[in-house]
């Protein structure tokens, strides 16, 4: 049976849903290149939803939340009013319970940027239902790689698993090189050196990457951003070669890589 793809996908700031540049091109253009059985559902675990255990969020119709300042009005006015969906999000707390993770059901947690800000590009309708899954910042990699495998199933089920995030996040040094179209090697050396471990599949040094690979700290002060990859990768099926379906920049120090795992 064909299974759709679990992404991995850098969101970026907010600014990518109004201004023209490679990576907003790639996400309006995403959905036509997914193959699978049509879409019912689609999950996203967001860097912008941190918790100490995983909580899934089931509002019948939540809300957009505005988790950014000091950005130009247009983008406070964008609205995502896709449905959530209880019974997906019962069905995750029970594949998550069957691997032996614990998780919180959430009635109330609306839509963060991390996951509207590339829905409203990939799925301008919003008629999909989304359920939003949040970050474990004190959990490693293997335990996100642990949620996206319990929930592979859903794959084949029409349901898009998402993991958003960033290849590189380092917010303090972009001011510094905004404008630049090409990124400090210690960008490009961590970014490259990512894809090269999924590339051959080399998913324990992944893991240790804070150990196997260079300048971690630099491009991700915190793992937030950076979780998100591992849920996707676990997602995957066993011993399947990824695609690196995007690789851009923004703000001089943002990869914008996006990755499918099918
Ligand atoms: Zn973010």
């Amino acid at each position: 049976m064909t299974a759709l793809p679990s992404l991995f996908i850098s969101h970026g700031a907010p600014m990518v849903l109004v201004d023209d540049s490679p990576a907003r091109s790639f996400l309006k253009n995403l959905p036509a290149r997914l193959a699978g059985p049509p879409l019912r559902a689609i999950v996203v675990l967001t860097a912008h939803w941190e918790s100490e255990l995983p909580r899934i969020s089931a509002a019948i119709r939540p809300e957009t939340i505005y988790d950014f300042y000091g950005f130009p009005d247009a983008l406070y006015e964008v609205s995502y009013p896709a449905p959530g969906d209880p019974a997906l999000a019962a069905e995750i707390a029970g594949l998550l319970q069957r691997q032996g993770i614990g998780a919180v059901i959430d009635e109330q947690r609306g839509f963060d940027h991390g996951t509207w800000v590339p829905l409203a590009l990939m799925y301008p309708d919003a008629d999909i239902p989304v359920v939003q899954l949040s970050v474990q910042p004190g959990k490693d990699p293997a335990f996100h790689f642990r949620l996206g495998a319990a929930l592979r199933p859903l794959r084949e089920q029409g349901v898009l698993l998402i993991g958003s995030g960033s290849m590189t996040h380092n917010l303090s040094e972009y001011r510094r090189h905004m404008g630049q179209d090409k990124a400090p090697d210690w960008v490009d050396e961590f970014a490259d050196g990512v894809w090269a471990l999924l590339e051959s599949r080399a998913d324990e040094a992944l893991f240790d990457y804070e150990t196997s690979l260079p300048h971690t700290r630099r491009n991700h002060p915190t793992n937030d951003h950076f979780l998100p990859l591992f849920f996707a990768l676990g997602a995957a099926t066993p011993g399947k070669v990824p695609e690196r379906i995007h690789r851009s920049l923004s703000y001089g120090v943002l990869r914008m890589d996006a990755i499918a795992f099918s």
